[in-house]
């Protein structure tokens, strides 16, 4: 029988109300006793390394994350994390960096309602899980949620009420499940054994212009920071309207060691800097990385992973570019 640990670390899943409002409150233990059919399949030890609303989850708990997958990565066959959903795909982005290459399945889900609800989609989705963590042929970080299993890098929180929480943007799903039947559709590749990494860089910031926005925001912010991720519009593209010299903000930041990501505000399709005037000299200053079809929430994830490793702009373009976990696959023609 396969063996799984579970690792609680709060959400809705686990919440119960109280006078202000759900919040967390039972643990991996309690959460488990829910679902008694897995026991068929799998054997499972419980763990809770937190127990908090993914609104106060931070980087530092992706490294305790990510270290406990490593002191426990050899004695089990599959992971299942139990989490809120709305940092959810962040944590699931981070960890595809955090942990590199690893064969087994390591499957995040969560819940829009609380297991102790009469009416939830919990169950299903933590039987859902299970399912996928005892699985031969799933590997890496994923996110199991309502039916479908998402790879780690893709998944984005597009609804905030609703079962189907999720999407996988500008990638298919890994699989769907149907009635407790699993019908994978790609398998991705996975090294000999897993890369784990223990270091990551906070000192990432995310600026969503607006029309209008004023140059001095990204430079204050980038002041702060050590990259800087700039959500413009459309394909992307830099303002350089009376009085706002971005484009001056951004190279000055870049000769003093910042690192800069340009992408796009719309969820889907991503980034092609080289369509428009307003982006196209983004592409003779090469050290402007572009996003392409990456999620921003991977895009975070991965520049504080490549920071945590370097600052050395050559190897932070080179590792930006490499595709880890599928996360990016539409760079190639960035015209160098
Ligand atoms: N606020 C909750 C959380 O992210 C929402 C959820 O789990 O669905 O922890």
């Amino acid at each position: 029988m396969k063996r799984i640990l579970m690792i609680g670390t709060g959400g809705t899943i686990a919440s119960s109300k109280g006078e202000e409002g759900l919040a967390p409150a039972l643990t991996s233990e309690q959460l488990l006793r829910y679902v008694p059919d897995v026991s068929s399949f799998c054997e499972v030890d419980c763990l809770q390394l937190f127990s908090l609303d993914s609104t106060n989850l931070c980087p530092h708990h992706w490294l305790g994350l990510a270290n406990q997958l490593r002191e426990s990565y050899d004695s089990y066959d599959g992971f299942v994390i139990s989490h809120g959903t709305d940092t959810m795909a962040y944590t699931a982005a981070a960890l595809s960096y955090l942990v590199q290459g690893a064969k087994k399945p390591i499957i995040l889900t969560g819940a829009q309602k609380p297991i102790s609800f009469d009416s939830t989609d919990s169950k299903v989705n933590l039987t859902d899980a299970f399912i996928c963590a005892a699985s031969d042929t799933l590997h890496g970080v994923m996110i199991v949620f309502n039916g479908k299993v998402i790879q780690g890098t893709r998944a984005c929180k597009t609804r905030s009420k609703s079962y189907e929480a999720f999407s996988s943007i500008n990638y298919p799903f890994l699989a769907v499940l149907q009635d407790g039947s699993l019908l994978q559709y790609i398998e991705n590749s996975y090294l000999p054994s897993p890369v784990f990494y223990d270091r990551l860089d906070e000192k990432v910031a995310l600026l969503k212009l607006i029309p209008g926005a004023q140059a001095e925001l990204a430079s204050l912010m980038l002041e702060r920071n050590d990259a800087l991720i700039l959500e413009s519009f459309g394909v992307g593209g830099i303002p350089s309207y009376d009085g706002s010299d971005f484009l001056g903000v951004l190279e000055r930041a870049m000769h003093a060691g910042k690192t800069i990501v340009l992408t796009t505000q719309v969820q889907n399709e991503g980034s092609n800097v080289g369509v428009y005037q307003v982006g196209y000299k983004i592409r003779s200053c090469p050290q402007i990385l572009e996003a392409f079809d990456m999620t921003t929430e991977a895009i975070v994830g991965k520049l504080m992973w490549i920071l945590g490793q370097t600052n050395e702009p050559q190897q932070i373009h080179r590792l930006f570019y490499t595709p880890i976990a599928n996360d990016i696959l539409n760079y190639r023609n960035r015209g160098e």
